[in-house]
């Protein structure tokens, strides 16, 4: 589909299990835009899009996506624009046989909005908001300059799920570095406790050239941690995780670790609490194989670093 000739802004980034989604760029940018480890956003200044424009893309993405059953609003925050339910009805009224519409959203901007915004937000037809949670734990929120805190990401979560929407937190494995594997492994787990989203996606961190990061890293601020770290981090997480009914998953090949050129861990799946141990089962396996073998162990930091990874 030539979506130029369509004259359609198509949004730069969406979830991975958004990928067969009929996308809606209702805004351009981040109006946060200054989290250390992101760089998706850092040339465009936040813009909600007119409202008259956003429905001709709706219109046109109609025709391109002739019988989506998803569609997926971008860019990071759009929930922040006063007329976003009249997008979200008009999705409706082009994909009358839709059957699930979602954004990303921050924490903040869920918390500042209010059970009964988001309420109406809902009724007019979203079902689910994608939350970049990165960190439970204090200092590394504000460590990446994430601009909530725990108890900010907590407000936030649970005004999403008592406005009756469903709840995907992503959590940064590998963000607390080494200083603070612990503490973020567990606070995380904390604040997931406390909010019980329907879901829990893990991405893991790769410090990306010209990202603030990266300058940490270089000046000794921030250590990245190693691929053996990160498995036991993720399973620090998955341990003092107490959560019902939520589904986690490592849909992200950040997640995947390498010997030499193979994968040998693609990250967990399953559903909480009843395939807990099978998560944990997978993780003291994989730990206990590569403690064995000679091959190098790789992750995606290390294979980004050596240029044998460009784009994330
Ligand atoms: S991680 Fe999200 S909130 Fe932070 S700068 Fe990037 S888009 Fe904005």
């Amino acid at each position: 589909m030539d979506y130029k000739a369509l004259n359609y802004d198509f949004p730069p980034y969406r979830p991975p299990n958004e990928s067969t989604s009929a996308l809606i760029r209702a805004s351009r940018g981040c109006p946060w835009n200054k989290c250390l480890f992101c760089t998706m956003y850092k040339t465009l200044k936040f813009k909600p899009r007119p409202v008259e424009e956003v429905k001709e893309d709706i219109d046109k993405a109609a025709k391109i996506y002739k019988g989506a059953r998803t569609v997926f609003i971008a860019d990071s925050d759009s929930l922040v624009m006063k007329d976003i339910e009249e997008i979200i009805r008009h999705i409706k009224l082009r994909f009358p046989d839709i059957d699930r519409i979602t954004s990303y959203a921050r924490a903040k901007t869920l918390m500042k909005l209010g059970v009964e915004r988001l309420k109406r937000i809902r009724e007019a037809g979203l079902t689910r908001v994608h939350v970049g949670l990165e960190s439970g734990d204090k200092e590394t929120l504000e460590f990446m300059q994430k601009g909530a805190t725990p108890e900010e990401m907590i407000a936030g979560g649970n005004a999403a799920r008592e406005a009756n929407l469903e709840l995907s937190f992503y959590i940064l494995i590998g963000a607390g570095g080494t200083d603070r594997l612990e503490e973020h492994a567990v606070e995380s787990a904390r604040v997931c406790n406390e909010v019980n989203p329907n879901f829990i996606r893990l991405r893991t961190l790769v410090v990306q050239r010209g990202s603030l990061l990266g300058e940490k890293k270089n000046s000794g601020y921030y250590k990245p941690t190693s691929p053996m770290d990160k498995l036991k981090e993720v399973k620090m997480f998955i341990e003092n995780l107490e959560v019902n009914q939520c589904e986690l998953a490592s849909d992200h090949f950040t997640n995947n670790i390498w010997v030499d050129n193979k994968v040998v861990y693609r990250g967990v799946y399953g559903r909480l609490p009843q395939e807990k141990q099978d998560m944990l089962d997978i993780l003291d396996h994989t730990l206990d194989f590569l403690s064995t073998i000679e091959g190098e162990i790789l992750d995606a930091t290390i294979l980004y670093e050596r240029g044998m990874i460009h784009s994330l």
